[in-house]
This record gives C-alpha cells, structure tokens and sequence, in this order.
C-alpha cells in the first residue's frame, strides 16, 4: 500500500554529522578503488545508469583536482513502532537523497565561486528514472544529466570505513532475520578551495 508523505515523515528522524578534511588526506586513508570496484561489478546498474562505472573519464585523477572534501553523514533512524524493511525504507531513502541531493546540488553552485569548483557525490546510484528505464541500457544520453552525480564508492571509495573512521558510525546491513536499527547515508561536496563555507 503506498504510503502518504506524512506518513513517511513520521516514521523517522534523521541526524547530520559533517567531517571535513584534505582531499589528498581523504583518498590515501579512504579509497581502495580495485576492492570498491569489484562491488560495483556486481551491482546490477554496472554499466546500466549514467550515474554509475564505468565511466568515460579517469575516476581516479577526478578527486585529485579538489583541494578538500566536506562529508557529510545523514543517520535516519525509524519511530516507535516502525521497522525498517524494504517497504518501509525505501520511499525514507528515496524522500531523504530527493533533499539532500537538492541541498547538494545547491551547496556545489554556490560553492563555484571564480577561480573555484564543486563537486558534489550523491549517497547512492540515480534515483531519478527507475531503473530499467535509465537510457544507458539503450546506449542513449541521460534524461537529467545535470542532475547526476557519482557516488564516493563509486569513484573506489570505502564508505564504510568512512563512516566508521570518521563518524563512529557502524554501517547497519539488512538481513532476513534482523532489520537494521538504523540506515546511513553518505554524501559529500568537494572543493578546489579550502572548505565548503
Ligand atoms: S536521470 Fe535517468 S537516464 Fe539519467 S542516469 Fe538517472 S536513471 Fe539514467
């Protein structure tokens, strides 16, 4: 049954963490790109969605051209009474990148001041088209390409070393006999300045 948008608001709160650091700092003790990009391999939108690997740039040489990186951690914990399973998690995910890929988008804008650039991650794959209608399955150009944005894993980033080392946040992964306590999202926004302020 689908559910209405207050009742999708109601069932959880969300906490932000922010953690800020050199980009040169972030990829030497975070990124591990030949593990991270086996998973992506895996991943059914592997080459599928413009907004995932493989790419037709170097996505190795990419961070190097930002000076920092701001990342930010989005936990989103269930109410009382609510437990996280697909039906319930996935219009929370799906309502929470809708915000934070918008303030996201809106921080890299203000963030490319002259002489400067932004760049922001998105805390998963494209939720814009559904799936099986992502126009790379077809070899075609993206319905919203200044909408997308690559992930940090999928640049061969370690998001859960990320949250943990940084936030002291455990990723909660779904299993059939125990729901997750808890769901985290990573995002992030790089500059070629100093900070994101
Ligand atoms: S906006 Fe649509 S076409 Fe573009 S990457 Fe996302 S799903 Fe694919």
């Amino acid at each position: 049954m689908e559910r209405t948008m207050q009742e999708i608001t109601a069932a959880y709160s969300v906490q932000e963490q922010w953690a800020e650091m050199p980009m040169a700092e972030y990829i030497a003790g975070y990124r591990d790109f030949g593990r991270v990009r086996g998973y992506c391999r895996e991943c059914s939108r592997y080459g599928n969605c413009w907004a995932c690997p493989p790419y037709d740039f170097d996505e190795t040489a990419l961070p190097e051209g930002y000076a920092a990186i701001s990342l930010l951690a989005t936990v989103i914990t269930p109410s009382e009474g609510v437990t996280l399973t697909p039906e319930t998690a996935d219009p929370i995910i799906r309502r929470e990148r809708e915000r934070l890929d918008r303030m996201l988008l809106k921080m890299e804008r203000e963030a490319a001041v002259p002489a400067h650039t932004a760049m922001a991650f998105f805390a998963g794959t494209c939720l814009l088209c559904p799936p099986e209608h992502c126009t790379r399955r077809e070899g075609r150009p993206c319905h919203h390409p200044e909408s997308i944005r690559p992930s940090l894993e999928a640049l061969g980033f370690d998001v859960a070393r990320t949250t943990s080392g940084l936030f002291g946040i455990d990723l909660q992964w779904d299993s059939p006999d125990t729901p997750p306590a808890y769901l985290t999202l990573l995002s992030a926004l790089a500059c070629s300045g100093h900070s994101r302020f």
